[in-house]
C-alpha cells in the first residue's frame, strides 16, 4: 500500500483497494495504523465525480529520510521527504583520485554535517540510501576505488542507528524515474532504462519487480572502437568515453560543472553550430550501436533513454536509430522496438538516491528500526 501511494503520490481509497487487490475493509483498518504511525496522511478534496470519494491519502510528509549520491565527480548528501522534496543538499567535489582515507574523512565530515543540520531542527531520520556508480561490481570497478564494505563501515559509525542501504546509481535513477510525480514515465511494460550521464549505464526495468531486484549493466564500457578515445576505466574506445556528459561537454566546450549547474536547460542555451552538431549526431550513432548490441545479447521491445540525448532536437535523436539500424540484428523496426525520451534531470543529485531511500522506507513497511532496536534492547536490559 505504501509503494502504492509513493508511485502514484496520493490516491483514493477505493483505488488503492483495486490496486493492492485488498478489500475496503483491510484498506481501512490498515490505514488507521498507517495514520496512528505517522505515515500517511488523508486530505478531503472536491469528489472526482458526484458522489465519489472524497478523501485523498498521501504518505505523510513529516517522515525525514536520507540521499547520499556519487556521481558527476561529486559526493552528495540531502535531507527531503517522501515526496523527493529536498530540504538540505551538501555537494563536495569527490574526485577519484582521492585515496581511501581522504575519502573516508570527506564522508564523515558531510555526514557530520548532515546530521548537526537535523538534530538543529529536531528531525529524526529514519532511512538512508547511497548510490554508487559500478556498485555490484566490487572485483572489478576501476572508476571508483574505494573499497566498498569500508565505505558502509564509515557511514555506519558516522550515522548510528540510521537504516543504510547501498545500489547501483543506474538503479537509484531508475527509482527516481518510477517515484518522481515531477516526471511522466512514458512507458508501462518491461523494458531497458538506458541512463547516458556522468557515466552511461543500463538496466532492465521489469514493471511487477521491485526496484532492489533490478541488475544494472555498464553499457558504458563496451568497446565500440579498437584504439578509441580513452575512457576512466582504462580502455580505450569505450561508448562513455564517446557519449558521456564529459565527453560532450569537451565538444561544446563548456565547463562539465558548468552544464551540472545549467541543468536540463543547459542544450536550449547552446547555440550549436554546425560542426558541434556533427560531431553530436556522429555519437548518438556510437550509442545506438551500444544500444543495438546490447539489445542482441538481451532482445527487449522497448527502450527509455533519459541524458543528455533525450534533450536534443527529434531530427537529432533519430541517429541513434541508425546506429541501432547498423547493429541491432534485422535491422531497426519501429514495429519491433519503441525508443522514448526522458528528460534526465541533470544536476539534481542527490534526487536519485532520495527517491530510492523512499522506496527502500516503505518496502521495510515504514517500520522504525530505530523503535525497534531501542524495544529490543530494552527488552534484553
Ligand atoms: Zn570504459
Amino acid at each position: 500500500m505504501l509503494e502504492n501511494l509513493l508511485r502514484t503520490g496520493g490516491a483514493f481509497r477505493s483505488a488503492i483497494a483495486r490496486e493492492t487487490k485488498l478489500t475496503e475493509a483491510s484498506v481501512s483498518r490498515i490505514l488507521a495504523e498507517l495514520r496512528s504511525e505517522n505515515l500517511v496522511q488523508e486530505t478531503r478534496h472536491p469528489a472526482p465525480y458526484s458522489g465519489g470519494p472524497t478523501s485523498l491519502v498521501t504518505l505523510s510528509k513529516s517522515v525525514a529520510i536520507a540521499g547520499i549520491e556519487l556521481s558527476n565527480s561529486r559526493l552528495s548528501f540531502g535531507i527531503g521527504d517522501l515526496a523527493g522534496t529536498l530540504d538540505y543538499v551538501d555537494r563536495m567535489p569527490a574526485s577519484p583520485q582521492l585515496d581511501q582515507d581522504a575519502f573516508e574523512q570527506l564522508v564523515r565530515r558531510s555526514a557530520a554535517a548532515m546530521l548537526a543540520w537535523a538534530h538543529a531542527r529536531g528531525i529524526t531520520l529514519r532511512q538512508a540510501a547511497l548510490s554508487i556508480p559500478g556498485y555490484g561490481r566490487e572485483a572489478g570497478n576501476p572508476i571508483y576505488p574505494w573499497d566498498v564494505a569500508r565505505l558502509r563501515g564509515v557511514l555506519g559509525e558516522a550515522l548510528p542507528g540510521l537504516p543504510l542501504e547501498l545500489t547501483n546509481s543506474v538503479v537509484a535513477q531508475a527509482a527516481f524515474q518510477r517515484y518522481s510525480q515531477s516526471t511522466r514515465y512514458p512507458v508501462a511494460g518491461n523494458h531497458l532504462f538506458l541512463f547516458v550521464g556522468h557515466g552511461v549505464a543500463g538496466v532492465i526495468v521489469n514493471e511487477a519487480a521491485s526496484i532492489d531486484a533490478f541488475s544494472p549493466f555498464e553499457i558504458g564500457h563496451m568497446v565500440i572502437e579498437r584504439n578509441g578515445l580513452a575512457c576512466r576505466c582504462g580502455h580505450r574506445g569505450c561508448i562513455e568515453a564517446y557519449t558521456s556528459l564529459r565527453a560532450i561537454s569537451s565538444i561544446l566546450n563548456l565547463d562539465a560543472g558548468e552544464i551540472l549547474h545549467r541543468g536540463d536547460s543547459f542544450i536550449d542555451m547552446l547555440d550549436l553550430d554546425g560542426d558541434a552538431r556533427a560531431v553530436l549526431r556522429e555519437r548518438l550513432v556510437m550509442l545506438g550501436l551500444g544500444l543495438g548490441n546490447a539489445l542482441n545479447l538481451h532482445p527487449l521491445s522497448s527502450v527509455v533513454i533519459s541524458g543528455w540525448p533525450s534533450l536534443m532536437p527529434e531530427e537529432d535523436r533519430a541517429a541513434i536509430i541508425a546506429g541501432l539500424d547498423e547493429s541491432l540484428l534485422g535491422g531497426f523496426d519501429e514495429r519491433r522496438l519503441s525508443l522514448s525520451f526522458i528528460a534526465p534531470s541533470i544536476g539534481n543529485d542527490p534526487q536519485a538516491a532520495l527517491h530510492y531511500a523512499a522506496y527502500c522506507f516503505v518496502s521495510g513497511g515504514g517500520l522504525d528500526a530505530r523503535a525497534d532496536s531501542q524495544t529490543a534492547l530494552e527488552e534484553i536490559a
